[in-house]
Protein backbone atom coordinates (compact mmCIF):
# COMPACT_ATOMS: atom_id res chain seq x y z
CA UNK A 1 0.00 0.00 0.00
CA UNK A 2 0.97 3.84 -0.84
CA UNK A 3 0.15 6.21 2.18
CA UNK A 4 -1.17 8.41 -0.85
CA UNK A 5 -3.93 6.02 -1.82
CA UNK A 6 -4.56 5.04 2.01
CA UNK A 7 -8.14 6.01 3.04
CA UNK A 8 -7.37 7.15 6.70
CA UNK A 9 -11.15 8.10 7.63
CA UNK A 10 -11.89 6.28 10.55
CA UNK A 11 -8.36 4.41 11.07
CA UNK A 12 -6.18 4.82 13.76
CA UNK A 13 -2.74 4.72 12.27
CA UNK A 14 0.42 3.73 14.27
CA UNK A 15 3.53 5.45 12.82
CA UNK A 16 7.25 4.89 13.46
CA UNK A 17 8.77 8.39 13.45
CA UNK A 18 12.02 9.55 14.11
CA UNK A 19 11.96 11.91 17.19
CA UNK A 20 15.49 11.29 18.46
CA UNK A 21 16.02 14.82 18.79
CA UNK A 22 18.94 16.13 20.45
CA UNK A 23 18.28 18.22 23.58
CA UNK A 24 20.13 20.52 25.41
CA UNK A 25 20.85 20.06 29.31
CA UNK A 26 17.02 20.77 30.40
CA UNK A 27 15.86 18.49 27.68
CA UNK A 28 15.12 21.36 25.44
CA UNK A 29 15.35 20.57 21.69
CA UNK A 30 18.06 22.32 19.91
CA UNK A 31 17.32 20.77 16.45
CA UNK A 32 13.57 20.39 15.25
CA UNK A 33 14.79 18.70 11.90
CA UNK A 34 13.38 15.52 12.81
CA UNK A 35 10.18 16.70 14.03
CA UNK A 36 9.46 18.86 11.37
CA UNK A 37 9.88 15.92 8.87
CA UNK A 38 7.62 13.65 10.38
CA UNK A 39 4.78 16.14 9.91
CA UNK A 40 3.70 16.01 6.58
CA UNK A 41 2.72 12.22 6.92
CA UNK A 42 1.33 12.64 10.35
CA UNK A 43 -0.98 15.97 9.27
CA UNK A 44 -1.64 13.71 6.43
CA UNK A 45 -2.98 10.98 8.41
CA UNK A 46 -5.06 14.00 10.47
CA UNK A 47 -6.61 15.96 8.01
CA UNK A 48 -8.21 12.69 6.63
CA UNK A 49 -9.81 12.45 9.48
CA UNK A 50 -7.72 8.83 11.06
CA UNK A 51 -6.12 9.10 14.74
CA UNK A 52 -2.62 8.83 15.33
CA UNK A 53 -0.53 6.90 17.80
CA UNK A 54 2.94 7.82 17.10
CA UNK A 55 5.92 6.08 18.58
CA UNK A 56 9.84 6.91 18.56
CA UNK A 57 12.97 6.22 20.61
CA UNK A 58 15.20 8.29 21.84
CA UNK A 59 18.64 8.62 22.67
CA UNK A 60 20.34 4.31 23.64
CA UNK A 61 18.35 4.11 26.75
CA UNK A 62 19.89 -0.07 26.74
CA UNK A 63 16.14 -1.33 27.54
CA UNK A 64 16.22 0.73 31.00
CA UNK A 65 13.71 3.66 31.64
CA UNK A 66 15.71 6.74 31.74
CA UNK A 67 14.20 9.59 32.21
CA UNK A 68 16.63 12.03 30.47
CA UNK A 69 15.22 10.06 27.48
CA UNK A 70 11.98 10.71 27.68
CA UNK A 71 9.60 11.52 25.30
CA UNK A 72 7.27 13.45 27.28
CA UNK A 73 10.13 16.31 27.05
CA UNK A 74 8.98 16.98 23.47
CA UNK A 75 5.07 16.40 23.79
CA UNK A 76 4.41 19.60 23.85
CA UNK A 77 6.88 20.37 20.65
CA UNK A 78 4.79 17.91 18.84
CA UNK A 79 1.22 19.15 19.99
CA UNK A 80 2.69 22.45 18.87
CA UNK A 81 3.69 21.64 15.27
CA UNK A 82 0.48 19.44 14.69
CA UNK A 83 -1.55 22.62 16.01
CA UNK A 84 -3.60 19.89 18.54
CA UNK A 85 -3.59 18.21 21.98
CA UNK A 86 -1.06 15.24 22.10
CA UNK A 87 -2.19 12.34 24.92
CA UNK A 88 1.38 10.86 26.40
CA UNK A 89 1.91 7.27 27.19
CA UNK A 90 4.43 6.90 30.19
CA UNK A 91 4.50 3.30 29.04
CA UNK A 92 4.13 1.94 25.49
CA UNK A 93 3.17 -1.08 26.35
CA UNK A 94 0.13 0.33 28.72
CA UNK A 95 -2.04 2.51 25.87
CA UNK A 96 -4.64 -0.25 25.10
CA UNK A 97 -7.29 1.93 26.70
CA UNK A 98 -6.05 4.90 25.21
CA UNK A 99 -5.52 3.62 21.91
CA UNK A 100 -9.16 1.74 22.12
CA UNK A 101 -10.97 5.61 22.75
CA UNK A 102 -9.01 7.01 20.26
CA UNK A 103 -11.05 9.49 18.41
CA UNK A 104 -10.45 10.34 14.62
CA UNK A 105 -8.45 13.30 14.50
CA UNK A 106 -6.43 12.38 18.13
CA UNK A 107 -2.89 11.98 18.66
CA UNK A 108 -1.27 9.49 21.58
CA UNK A 109 2.43 9.77 21.72
CA UNK A 110 3.69 6.33 23.27
CA UNK A 111 7.02 6.65 25.44
CA UNK A 112 10.30 5.54 24.16
CA UNK A 113 10.30 2.11 23.01
CA UNK A 114 13.60 1.71 24.09
CA UNK A 115 12.81 1.57 27.42
CA UNK A 116 12.32 -2.14 26.98
CA UNK A 117 14.69 -4.38 25.50
CA UNK A 118 12.59 -6.18 23.12
CA UNK A 119 12.46 -2.82 20.86
CA UNK A 120 16.18 -3.70 19.82
CA UNK A 121 15.58 -7.32 20.34
CA UNK A 122 19.19 -7.50 21.69
CA UNK A 123 19.26 -9.46 25.80
CA UNK A 124 20.50 -7.51 27.86
CA UNK A 125 23.11 -8.16 30.96
CA UNK A 126 24.60 -11.23 28.90
CA UNK A 127 28.31 -11.34 26.76
CA UNK A 128 27.90 -12.64 23.55
CA UNK A 129 30.78 -14.89 24.80
CA UNK A 130 28.80 -16.66 27.54
CA UNK A 131 27.32 -19.64 26.88
CA UNK A 132 23.84 -19.22 27.24
CA UNK A 133 23.82 -16.24 24.95
CA UNK A 134 22.25 -18.19 22.09
CA UNK A 135 19.12 -19.12 24.29
CA UNK A 136 19.10 -15.45 26.09
CA UNK A 137 18.51 -14.46 22.15
CA UNK A 138 16.31 -16.53 21.27
CA UNK A 139 14.12 -16.23 24.24
CA UNK A 140 14.61 -12.30 23.57
CA UNK A 141 13.49 -12.41 19.66
CA UNK A 142 10.20 -14.20 20.61
CA UNK A 143 9.70 -11.46 23.28
CA UNK A 144 10.12 -9.22 20.68
CA UNK A 145 7.09 -10.34 18.55
CA UNK A 146 5.50 -9.86 21.56
CA UNK A 147 5.89 -6.63 21.84
CA UNK A 148 5.59 -5.88 18.27
CA UNK A 149 2.13 -7.67 18.28
CA UNK A 150 1.11 -5.75 21.08
CA UNK A 151 2.12 -2.47 19.74
CA UNK A 152 0.49 -3.70 16.29
CA UNK A 153 -2.67 -4.25 18.34
CA UNK A 154 -3.43 -0.79 18.99
CA UNK A 155 -3.61 0.14 15.46
CA UNK A 156 -5.74 -0.56 11.82
CA UNK A 157 -2.69 0.47 9.99
CA UNK A 158 1.45 1.02 10.17
CA UNK A 159 3.27 3.56 8.60
CA UNK A 160 7.22 3.83 8.71
CA UNK A 161 8.26 7.30 8.18
CA UNK A 162 11.93 6.85 10.61
CA UNK A 163 14.04 6.64 7.80
CA UNK A 164 16.95 7.30 10.68
CA UNK A 165 16.36 3.69 12.36
CA UNK A 166 15.43 2.27 8.61
CA UNK A 167 18.40 0.16 8.60
CA UNK A 168 18.09 -1.91 11.58
CA UNK A 169 15.48 -4.62 12.27
CA UNK A 170 13.54 -3.65 15.25
CA UNK A 171 10.40 -4.14 16.77
CA UNK A 172 8.30 -0.57 15.42
CA UNK A 173 10.70 -0.63 12.74
CA UNK A 174 10.07 -4.40 10.60
CA UNK A 175 9.38 -6.76 13.45
CA UNK A 176 5.56 -4.84 13.52
CA UNK A 177 5.28 -5.47 9.79
CA UNK A 178 4.39 -8.42 9.66
CA UNK A 179 1.44 -8.10 12.05
CA UNK A 180 -0.61 -6.21 9.37
CA UNK A 181 -1.64 -7.37 5.46
CA UNK A 182 0.05 -5.75 3.01
CA UNK A 183 -2.79 -3.14 2.31
CA UNK A 184 -2.52 -1.98 5.91
CA UNK A 185 1.00 -0.73 6.22
CA UNK A 186 3.17 1.58 3.76
CA UNK A 187 6.08 4.21 4.22
CA UNK A 188 5.68 7.59 5.03
CA UNK A 189 6.20 10.32 2.95
CA UNK A 190 8.99 11.23 4.45
CA UNK A 191 10.24 7.66 3.91
CA UNK A 192 9.46 7.78 0.52
CA UNK A 193 11.57 11.32 -0.50
CA UNK A 194 14.57 9.46 1.53
CA UNK A 195 14.23 6.42 -0.75
CA UNK A 196 13.70 8.90 -3.84
CA UNK A 197 16.90 10.64 -2.83
CA UNK A 198 19.19 7.51 -2.86
CA UNK A 199 17.66 6.28 -5.67
CA UNK A 200 18.67 9.88 -7.77
CA UNK A 201 22.09 9.20 -6.08
CA UNK A 202 22.41 5.55 -6.86
CA UNK A 203 20.15 4.76 -10.29
CA UNK A 204 20.05 7.93 -11.57
CA UNK A 205 23.42 9.24 -11.52
CA UNK A 206 24.27 12.73 -13.40
CA UNK A 207 28.18 12.99 -13.83
CA UNK A 208 30.59 14.12 -12.73
CA UNK A 209 29.70 12.63 -9.43
CA UNK A 210 31.78 13.96 -6.63
CA UNK A 211 31.34 12.59 -3.19
CA UNK A 212 32.60 14.31 0.25
CA UNK A 213 33.25 12.01 3.06
CA UNK A 214 34.33 13.96 6.38
CA UNK A 215 34.29 13.68 10.02
CA UNK A 216 36.31 11.39 12.06
CA UNK A 217 37.33 8.15 11.39
CA UNK A 218 37.99 6.15 8.33
CA UNK A 219 36.92 2.89 10.03
CA UNK A 220 33.60 3.87 10.24
CA UNK A 221 33.13 4.69 6.85
CA UNK A 222 35.18 2.62 5.11
CA UNK A 223 32.32 0.67 3.70
CA UNK A 224 30.83 3.33 1.97
CA UNK A 225 33.80 5.00 0.48
CA UNK A 226 34.85 1.44 -0.50
CA UNK A 227 31.92 1.25 -2.01
CA UNK A 228 31.52 5.05 -3.34
CA UNK A 229 34.65 4.23 -5.06
CA UNK A 230 32.59 1.99 -7.74
CA UNK A 231 30.45 4.82 -8.45
CA UNK A 232 31.97 8.34 -8.35
CA UNK A 233 34.46 10.15 -10.37
CA UNK A 234 36.09 12.01 -7.24
CA UNK A 235 35.84 11.66 -3.82
CA UNK A 236 37.06 14.08 -1.29
CA UNK A 237 38.18 12.81 2.01
CA UNK A 238 38.39 15.34 4.39
CA UNK A 239 37.80 16.05 8.77
CA UNK A 240 39.52 14.06 11.07
CA UNK A 241 40.39 11.12 8.56
CA UNK A 242 42.76 13.12 6.55
CA UNK A 243 45.58 12.21 9.49
CA UNK A 244 45.43 8.19 8.68
CA UNK A 245 46.11 9.21 5.08
CA UNK A 246 49.13 11.25 6.05
CA UNK A 247 50.57 9.11 8.37
CA UNK A 248 50.28 5.96 6.29
CA UNK A 249 52.94 7.59 3.88
CA UNK A 250 55.23 8.84 7.11
CA UNK A 251 54.01 12.45 7.13
CA UNK A 252 54.01 14.22 10.69
CA UNK A 253 50.72 14.74 12.24
CA UNK A 254 51.42 15.79 15.98
CA UNK A 255 48.71 15.15 18.18
CA UNK A 256 45.92 14.97 15.28
CA UNK A 257 43.16 12.01 15.47
CA UNK A 258 44.79 9.01 13.74
CA UNK A 259 44.02 4.91 13.72
CA UNK A 260 47.13 3.30 13.86
CA UNK A 261 45.33 0.37 13.08
CA UNK A 262 44.05 1.55 10.05
CA UNK A 263 47.05 3.00 7.89
CA UNK A 264 47.09 -0.30 5.54
CA UNK A 265 43.50 0.56 5.21
CA UNK A 266 44.10 4.33 3.82
CA UNK A 267 46.81 2.74 1.61
CA UNK A 268 43.72 0.15 0.12
CA UNK A 269 41.48 3.10 -0.28
CA UNK A 270 44.24 4.74 -2.59
CA UNK A 271 44.87 1.65 -4.41
CA UNK A 272 41.40 0.96 -4.92
CA UNK A 273 40.48 4.60 -6.03
CA UNK A 274 43.61 4.27 -8.28
CA UNK A 275 42.33 1.07 -9.94
CA UNK A 276 38.61 2.49 -10.40
CA UNK A 277 40.11 5.55 -12.02
CA UNK A 278 38.56 7.88 -9.63
CA UNK A 279 40.33 10.84 -8.09
CA UNK A 280 40.99 11.09 -4.76
CA UNK A 281 41.35 14.28 -2.91
CA UNK A 282 43.02 14.77 0.31
CA UNK A 283 43.70 17.60 2.19
CA UNK A 284 47.77 19.60 1.59
CA UNK A 285 47.13 21.73 4.48
CA UNK A 286 45.34 22.31 8.04
CA UNK A 287 44.54 24.89 10.38
CA UNK A 288 46.22 23.16 13.70
CA UNK A 289 45.53 24.06 17.37
CA UNK A 290 47.77 23.60 20.56
CA UNK A 291 44.50 21.90 22.02
CA UNK A 292 41.56 20.57 21.52
CA UNK A 293 39.62 23.88 22.17
CA UNK A 294 37.70 26.84 20.12
CA UNK A 295 39.94 29.18 21.84
CA UNK A 296 43.21 27.34 20.94
CA UNK A 297 46.40 28.96 19.44
CA UNK A 298 46.24 28.02 15.67
CA UNK A 299 48.62 28.69 12.48
CA UNK A 300 48.54 27.08 9.10
CA UNK A 301 50.82 24.25 8.27
CA UNK A 302 51.42 21.17 5.66
CA UNK A 303 48.99 18.00 6.86
CA UNK A 304 51.83 16.31 6.54
CA UNK A 305 54.35 18.32 8.64
CA UNK A 306 52.46 18.90 11.79
CA UNK A 307 54.86 20.18 14.74
CA UNK A 308 54.72 18.47 18.07
CA UNK A 309 52.23 19.54 20.32
CA UNK A 310 49.39 20.83 17.63
CA UNK A 311 46.30 18.96 15.94
CA UNK A 312 45.08 19.80 12.29
CA UNK A 313 41.74 20.95 13.96
CA UNK A 314 40.07 22.22 10.20
CA UNK A 315 41.30 22.53 6.59
CA UNK A 316 43.90 25.05 5.52
CA UNK A 317 42.98 27.77 2.39
CA UNK A 318 44.87 26.36 -0.26
CA UNK A 319 42.62 22.85 0.88
CA UNK A 320 39.21 24.52 1.00
CA UNK A 321 40.28 25.73 -2.48
CA UNK A 322 41.11 22.65 -3.53
CA UNK A 323 37.66 21.14 -2.42
CA UNK A 324 35.79 23.98 -3.87
CA UNK A 325 37.32 23.11 -7.09
CA UNK A 326 36.98 19.65 -7.36
CA UNK A 327 33.15 20.02 -6.38
CA UNK A 328 32.60 22.97 -8.80
CA UNK A 329 30.54 21.73 -11.72
CA UNK A 330 29.58 18.72 -10.02
CA UNK A 331 25.70 16.91 -11.66
CA UNK A 332 25.72 14.48 -8.98
CA UNK A 333 27.06 15.27 -4.84
CA UNK A 334 27.17 13.54 -1.96
CA UNK A 335 27.99 15.01 1.52
CA UNK A 336 28.81 13.26 5.07
CA UNK A 337 30.71 14.12 7.44
CA UNK A 338 32.46 17.57 8.30
CA UNK A 339 36.12 18.52 6.64
CA UNK A 340 36.80 20.23 10.51
CA UNK A 341 35.88 20.08 14.01
CA UNK A 342 33.02 22.72 13.15
CA UNK A 343 31.36 22.88 16.50
CA UNK A 344 33.84 24.61 17.55
CA UNK A 345 33.47 28.17 15.68
CA UNK A 346 36.91 29.00 14.70
CA UNK A 347 37.31 25.68 12.83
CA UNK A 348 34.57 26.09 10.22
CA UNK A 349 35.99 27.19 7.45
CA UNK A 350 36.61 23.74 5.89
CA UNK A 351 33.19 22.63 6.21
CA UNK A 352 32.01 26.27 4.99
CA UNK A 353 33.58 25.97 1.96
CA UNK A 354 32.55 22.08 1.08
CA UNK A 355 28.99 23.77 2.11
CA UNK A 356 29.08 26.88 -0.51
CA UNK A 357 30.71 25.06 -3.09
CA UNK A 358 28.01 21.85 -2.97
CA UNK A 359 25.16 25.30 -3.05
CA UNK A 360 27.03 26.82 -5.94
CA UNK A 361 27.33 23.89 -7.80
CA UNK A 362 23.10 22.88 -6.77
CA UNK A 363 22.42 26.20 -8.13
CA UNK A 364 24.15 25.23 -11.09
CA UNK A 365 21.74 22.19 -11.68
CA UNK A 366 23.53 19.62 -9.07
CA UNK A 367 21.74 17.09 -7.25
CA UNK A 368 22.87 17.21 -3.94
CA UNK A 369 22.38 14.93 -1.12
CA UNK A 370 23.17 15.62 2.29
CA UNK A 371 23.31 12.94 5.18
CA UNK A 372 23.84 12.22 8.35
CA UNK A 373 23.48 14.31 11.56
CA UNK A 374 26.89 16.42 11.18
CA UNK A 375 26.93 17.21 7.82
CA UNK A 376 23.24 18.43 8.22
CA UNK A 377 24.11 20.34 11.81
CA UNK A 378 26.70 22.13 9.00
CA UNK A 379 24.26 22.78 6.32
CA UNK A 380 21.92 24.27 9.34
CA UNK A 381 24.63 26.32 10.76
CA UNK A 382 25.54 28.01 7.28
CA UNK A 383 21.70 28.88 6.82
CA UNK A 384 22.15 26.91 3.43
CA UNK A 385 19.53 24.37 4.29
CA UNK A 386 17.30 25.40 1.30
CA UNK A 387 20.35 25.61 -0.94
CA UNK A 388 20.99 21.73 -1.68
CA UNK A 389 18.67 19.49 -3.17
CA UNK A 390 18.05 17.18 -0.49
CA UNK A 391 18.78 17.13 3.44
CA UNK A 392 18.51 13.39 4.47
CA UNK A 393 17.17 12.55 8.09
CA UNK A 394 19.71 9.37 8.43
CA UNK A 395 22.93 8.84 8.92
CA UNK A 396 23.75 5.38 9.29
CA UNK A 397 20.37 4.40 7.04
CA UNK A 398 21.44 6.59 4.40
CA UNK A 399 25.15 5.35 4.31
CA UNK A 400 23.72 1.43 4.40
CA UNK A 401 21.17 2.29 1.50
CA UNK A 402 23.75 4.09 -0.70
CA UNK A 403 26.54 0.87 -0.25
CA UNK A 404 23.31 -1.02 -1.94
CA UNK A 405 22.29 -2.67 1.51
CA UNK A 406 18.46 -3.52 1.43
CA UNK A 407 17.08 -1.87 4.80
CA UNK A 408 14.64 -3.84 7.10
CA UNK A 409 12.71 -1.15 7.40
CA UNK A 410 11.80 -0.88 3.92
CA UNK A 411 12.09 -4.64 3.25
CA UNK A 412 9.48 -5.37 5.56
CA UNK A 413 6.62 -2.84 4.34
CA UNK A 414 7.37 -4.25 0.83
CA UNK A 415 7.67 -8.02 1.27
P1 LIG B 1 31.68 11.23 12.30
O1 LIG B 1 30.78 10.92 13.47
O2 LIG B 1 32.72 10.22 12.04
O3 LIG B 1 30.92 11.68 11.07
O4 LIG B 1 32.53 12.49 12.76
C1 LIG B 1 31.97 13.73 13.04
C2 LIG B 1 32.90 14.44 13.95
O5 LIG B 1 34.17 14.54 13.34
C3 LIG B 1 32.49 15.85 14.27
O6 LIG B 1 32.08 15.91 15.61
C4 LIG B 1 33.77 16.67 14.04
O7 LIG B 1 34.05 17.55 15.09
C5 LIG B 1 34.83 15.59 13.96
N1 LIG B 1 36.02 16.03 13.23
C6 LIG B 1 36.08 16.56 12.01
N2 LIG B 1 37.35 16.91 11.72
C7 LIG B 1 38.11 16.60 12.78
C8 LIG B 1 39.49 16.73 13.10
N3 LIG B 1 40.34 17.26 12.22
N4 LIG B 1 39.90 16.30 14.30
C9 LIG B 1 39.03 15.78 15.19
N5 LIG B 1 37.72 15.61 14.94
C10 LIG B 1 37.25 16.01 13.76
Amino acid sequence: MTIKDYKFAGKKAIVRVDFNVPLDENGKITDDTRIRGALPTLKKVLDEGGALIIMSHMGKPKGKVNPKMSLSQIKEAVAEKLGTPVTFVDDCMKADAQAAALKPGEVILLENLRFYPEEEGKPVGIEKTDPAYEEAKKAMKASQKDFAKHLASYADCYINDAFGTAHRKHASTAVIADYFDADNKMLGLLMEKEVEAVDNVLSNIKRPFVAIMGGSKVSSKIGIIENLLGKVDKLILCGGMTYTFMKAHGGEIGNSIVELDKLDVALGVEELAKKNGVELVLGEDSVVADAFSNDANTQVCPSNAIPAGWEGLDAGPVTRQKFADAIKGAKTILWNGPAGVFEFDNFTAGSKAVADAIAQATSEGAFSLIGGGDSVACINKFGLADQVSYISTGGGALLEAIEGKELPGIAAIRK
